[in-house]
């Protein structure tokens, strides 16, 4: 596909009540979500950011798009549909999570060190596979956008409240 026919999708970011949905399940995967795919990837390299969930452009489906290399890494990109955690590790890394949502956010948030995923790849194939370091974090943080969950969610209820009322008054200043 030609770069022309892609396009940068506007990321919702808090408090858009859109990311406190429930995606629903991808019944097929076709060029018309291929193309939802390469959008995704587009948008999330052009932020720039690690990983970018359907809900985050406004779009409530299981799809999920990550990249964590660096910018002087090769790239590569991971795309899942349908993702379901399996199984998570008892032993726990911590990593200062941000969230293209929650611009210029950050915060140093505890999650299992090692995850187990299965997911339907873009061909369409059923994968299962296991992550860790940033990749497991990251797929965490995903898959949780995919169920209306924000990273700010494991902080203490006042530190997220505070976070919130500073989106929302950013909004209604109309500065975002
Ligand atoms: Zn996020």
């Amino acid at each position: 596909m030609s770069a022309a026919q892609m396009a940068i999708k506007t990321i919702l970011t808090l408090p858009d009540p859109v990311l406190r949905k429930t995606a629903k399940p991808v019944e097929r995967v076709d060029a018309d979500l291929r193309r939802l795919m390469d959008d995704m990837l587009l948008t999330m390299y052009d932020a720039p950011g690690i990983g970018l969930a359907a809900p985050q452009i406004g779009v409530l489906r299981r799809l999920i798009v990550m990249d964590p290399a660096k910018d002087d890494e090769p790239k590569t990109p991971l795309v899942m549909v349908n993702p379901e955690i399996l199984d998570r590790s008892d032993e726990m890394r911590t990593h200062e999570e941000g969230c293209l949502s929650i611009p210029d956010f950050t915060a140093e948030i505890e999650r299992p060190a090692k995850t187990r995923v299965a997911y339907i790849d873009r061909e369409g194939k059923k994968q299962e596979a296991e992550f860790e370091g940033i990749w497991s974090t990251l797929v965490q943080h995903e898959i949780d956008h995919l169920n209306g969950v924000l990273f700010i969610d494991y902080l203490s209820r006042l530190k997220r409240d505070m976070v919130v009322r500073k989106f929302t008054k950013q909004k209604r200043a109309g500065a975002l």
